[in-house]
C-alpha cells in the first residue's frame, strides 16, 4: 500500500513535467484524472494518456485505486469511461478530485450488494469496469448529473439520498 503511494506520487511528478496547459495544440496533449476514493481513503493523480498512447502505468494506478474495496480484486476500467471522465472533469470546469464511492465490483460483490441493497442491478456494468458511482467537490450532484446526461456517452443514474451519480459507458440511459 505504502509503496502504491509512493508511486502515485512520482508519477505525480511526471505528470507535471509531461502536461502542456490544456487548449495548448501544438503540443503533445496528456490526458490526466484525479480520484478520491471515499471507502480507502486514497487519493491519486494518474496521468493515462500522453504524446498519443495510453500510458500504461496511469492505467494501472487508476484501476487499483477503483478496485473493489471489499476484496481488494482489481479489474481494468474501460477506457471509454475514463474518456468520459475526463469531458465532464473539463465541462464542470472544476480542479477538484472525483470522489468515488464505487468503481470495480468483483462479481460476488455486486450478488451481496443485490441481496442486501435496493436499485443495484444484477447485471450491473460495474462488475466489467465500465461503471462509476461518484460526486465531485464543490459541484451540485444535479449540475454532475446535467453535465453527464449532456455528454451522450452512455447510462446515467441520479441517487440523491446517496448522495452519488451513477455514469457508465453502456447504452444511453437516464435513471
Ligand atoms: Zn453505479
Amino acid at each position: 500500500m505504502l509503496r502504491r503511494r509512493f508511486l502515485f506520487l512520482g508519477s505525480a511528478g511526471i505528470a507535471g513535467l509531461l502536461m502542456p496547459a490544456k487548449g495548448w495544440a501544438a503540443g503533445p496533449a496528456a490526458r490526466a484524472l484525479a480520484f478520491h476514493n471515499v471507502h480507502t481513503g486514497e487519493s491519486g493523480r494518474a496521468t493515462y494518456w500522453a504524446g498519443g498512447r495510453y500510458i500504461r502505468e496511469g492505467l494501472s494506478q487508476i484501476d487499483w485505486l477503483l478496485r473493489d474495496h471489499r476484496t481488494d480484486l482489481v479489474h481494468p476500467i474501460d477506457r471509454r469511461l475514463l474518456s468520459v471522465l475526463d469531458e465532464l472533469h473539463d465541462s464542470l470546469d472544476t480542479a477538484e478530485p472525483f470522489e468515488v464511492i464505487s468503481g470495480y465490483r468483483s462479481p460476488a460483490t455486486n450478488a451481496r450488494l443485490v441481496a442486501t441493497s435496493t436499485g443495484v442491478a444484477t447485471a450491473s456494468l460495474h462488475v466489467v469496469g465500465m461503471a462509476i458511482d461518484f460526486r465531485v467537490p464543490g459541484r451540485a450532484l444535479r449540475a454532475v448529473r446535467d453535465a453527464a446526461k449532456a455528454l451522450r456517452a452512455g447510462g446515467v443514474g441520479y441517487y440523491p439520498e446517496s448522495d452519488f451519480v451513477h455514469v457508465d459507458v453502456g447504452r444511453v440511459r437516464y435513471w
